[in-house]
């Protein structure tokens, strides 16, 4: 190794260690906004077989506002719309089903409620492709071989990054402004950090997961033609073990396999169990159902081991995520989908700041942010981990198979399905949120204004926004709302105009406030704005933000050069009627509103962060005040003084 060929480099943006989903998703994000981007893995293809699978309905969001659901679909997937358990007959004698359940419950309000399952290696080539059209190749298989961050040494390009080929020979150095490491568990970024993990509990569960083709009777695994399979997920808890059945792309199955728990510290949780003893235990599991297998596609023996890394970052430029940051049971389908989110919440910061936007202390709220999201997750994988090794006891009746989510009956759940019951908003991804800080606003915020977070508002600042449709005025499409800006960096503020007879004054006046020369958004105007093509339909003023106007009207009654003022009239694709009627605001006559909790006659205005999560609400009033107010909030992470000359006026 140490005789290669060296090869000297200067100038990415940005250095991505690891193709898995996390590094993936980092780099498409900056690779479409233009950065620079070099990017190694040290396998020489991707994810082959095993591993994830499952994509929660918050992901497929996420996925739909890149432009790639079609890609994912295009595979395929099985979807998971309900999970049946399956418990200990009361008899005594095998097991029986006790209840169903749907896997994302009609209480969230989900676009997509069900959990699609489609192979990791899959996934990431749709990521793949999408880099490799903005020109990014992942070079493998290529090792990170060391590193070092030195601001005062070179403030632009302060990271050294030394790698080489994995059989050696052939090594390269890079300077670069960020370094990612989403190497996986076994990050060799964060061990040269010294950043510790923490573990978390001492019980030891080993478990082996196998993909294939089986011949079963176990009702919920159902050939129904000779080319199709039609399965359920399953949850079975049997007097021998547990085991957890995810259906798959192209007929086959997913097994995972309780093989053997223990509190004994110098226990060796990789103990074997072959292909053979996994199959057994899944036959005594099952019984007194049958199963064979056809064919096994993959197979794998695994201690669960939940962890969490102490840091993410030491100085905002080298920067860990993905499962280099966190471990737990796969059983719930969040690593892939923590990694994911991860990614695009440090992404867009970075883009953030590299853009001028906005301070370079922004970048600290990716740890604050995503390590409380991960030590979420790990308190429900903790329990839910558990709940799966253990025999439940019996549950006191058997429900009839229902997805009916609000039914209520004598049924006493047993610990697991009420935990798996609980849990649904934050397995779908929509539970996620994000505590207070300078992105999202809360009363110890610095901007103060009385307009801030009105009364009756359901939105909640560091949570998701709230899904709605309703028409675009320009082609009476009916779309959905949180969906029509893609994820293109920039800060989304939908203008819920309320009545145009009521606030035509105020949209007037926020509308000019938009135009005076400190107002976050005349300060940031894109510096080729004279130039920008008629057709542009998110950004034509500023890259940092897309307008998105709301009224509480009928599409028909609104005419756009009377009714919205000139600077949000430029967004003509993002101006809609709130006339779609919705079951969740039943007598609401502007739904959308009404599911935000803003007045239907005086509307509000919502600032919602470039990742989807709401980073302020505040009323629309007559005067400077709302502008004022936006002003405040943006001047809380933003470089520039805003708001100051329009205040004092
Ligand atoms: C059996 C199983 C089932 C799972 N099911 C689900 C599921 O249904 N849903 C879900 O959300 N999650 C699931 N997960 C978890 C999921 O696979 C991981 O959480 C996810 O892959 C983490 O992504 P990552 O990018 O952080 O790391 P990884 O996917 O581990 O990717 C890391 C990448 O870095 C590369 N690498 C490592 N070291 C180096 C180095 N020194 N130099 C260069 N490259 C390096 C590796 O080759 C790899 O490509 C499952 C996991 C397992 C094991």
């Amino acid at each position: 190794m140490a005789s290669g060929k060296t090869v000297k480099q200067e100038g990415p943006q940005s250095y991505d260690i690891g193709a898995g989903p996390v590094g993936l998703m980092l780099s498409t994000c900056l690779a479409r906004w233009g950065y620079k981007i070099k990017h190694i893995d040290n396998r020489p293809e991707p994810t082959r077989t095993g591993r994830a699978d499952g994509i929660q309905p918050r992901s497929l969001d996420l996925i739909r506002n890149m432009g790639l659901k079609a890609d994912i679909m295009a595979h395929k997937p099985a979807r998971v719309y309900e999970v049946a358990f399956w418990d200990p007959s009361q008899s005594g004698q095998g097991i029986a089903r006790t209840v169903t359940w749907a896997s994302c419950p009609s209480f969230i309000d989900a676009r997509y409620p069900f959990t699609t399952l489609l192979h990791q290696g899959h996934i990431e080539r749709v990521f793949i492709r999408d880099l490799e059209k903005h020109g990014v190749e992942i070079q493998r298989p290529w090792t990170i071989r060391g590193f070092r961050s030195d601001q005062k040494d070179d403030p632009d390009y302060p990271v050294h990054v030394e790698l080489g080929h994995v059989d050696g020979g052939i090594f390269e150095t890079v300077r670069a402004k960020y370094l990612f490491g989403g190497e996986g568990a076994r990050s060799l970024i964060r061990q040269q950090l010294n950043i510790g993990i923490k573990h978390r509990d001492p019980i030891q569960h080993v478990w082996g997961v196998m993909d294939g083709v089986v011949k079963t009777d176990f009702p919920d695994i159902k050939v129904r033609s000779p080319a199709t399979l039609y399965l359920m997920k399953c949850i079975v808890h049997s007097e021998h073990g547990s085991i957890m059945v995810i259906p798959r792309e192209d007929n086959m199955v997913r097994l995972y396999i309780q093989i053997a728990s223990s509190t004994d510290a110098n226990w060796n949780p990789r103990m074997t169990a072959t292909e053979a003893e996994v199959q057994a235990s899944a036959k005594k599991i099952l019984h007194p159902y049958s199963i064979e297998w056809q064919r096994v596609e993959w197979y794998s023996v695994y201690p669960i081991g939940q962890g969490i890394s102490d840091r993410y970052t030491l100085d905002q430029r080298v920067f860990l995520g993905g499962d280099a940051c966190h471990t737990h049971s796969p059983k719930a389908g969040q690593g892939m989908n923590t990694a994911f989110l991860d990614a695009l919440n440090l992404a867009w910061k970075i883009h953030a700041v590299e853009s001028g936007f906005a301070d370079r202390d922004l970048l600290k709220t990716y740890e604050s942010e995503r390590k409380s999201a991960a030590e979420s997750l790990l308190d429900f994988d903790n329990r839910y981990a558990k709940l799966l090794s253990q025999r439940q006891p019996a549950p006191c009746g058997v429900r009839a198979a229902s997805a009916d989510d609000e039914e209520t009956d004598e049924f006493q759940d047993n610990d697991f399905i009420k935990t798996f019951k609980e849990s649904c908003e934050f397995t779908s991804g929509y539970g996620v949120s994000y505590g207070a800080n300078s992105l999202n606003w809360s009363p110890n915020h610095p901007a103060k204004s009385p307009l801030m977070h009105p009364k009756g508002t359901k939105l909640t600042p560091g949570s998701i926004f709230i899904n709605s449709d309703v028409t675009r005025v320009v082609d009476a499409n009916v779309v959905h709302l949180e969906q029509e800006v893609p994820l293109n960096g920039s800060f989304r503020i939908f203008i819920f105009a309320g009545s145009p007879c009521v606030t035509r004054q105020a949209l007037l006046d926020f509308a000019n406030g938009l135009s005076g020369t400190r107002s976050f958004y005349a300060a940031y105007t894109r510096p080729d704005v004279g130039m920008v093509s008629h057709h542009e339909s998110h950004n034509p003023h500023s890259l940092f933000f897309t307008l998105c106007t709301v009224l509480a009207s009928k599409r028909s009654r609104i005419e756009i050069s009377r009714d919205v003022p000139g600077v949000l009239a430029r967004y003509r694709e993002h101006i809609y009627a709130d006339d779609i009627w919705d079951r969740r605001v039943p007598n609401a006559k502007a739904a959308a509103h009404a599911k935000m909790g803003l007045d239907e006659e005086n509307g509000g205005v919502v600032v919602v962060r470039p990742d989807g999560y709401v980073g302020m609400v505040a009323s629309l009033v007559e005067g400077n005040g709302t502008v004022d107010a936006l002003n405040d909030y943006f001047s809380a992470f933003c470089t520039k003084k805003l708001g100051q000359v329009v205040s004092q006026l």
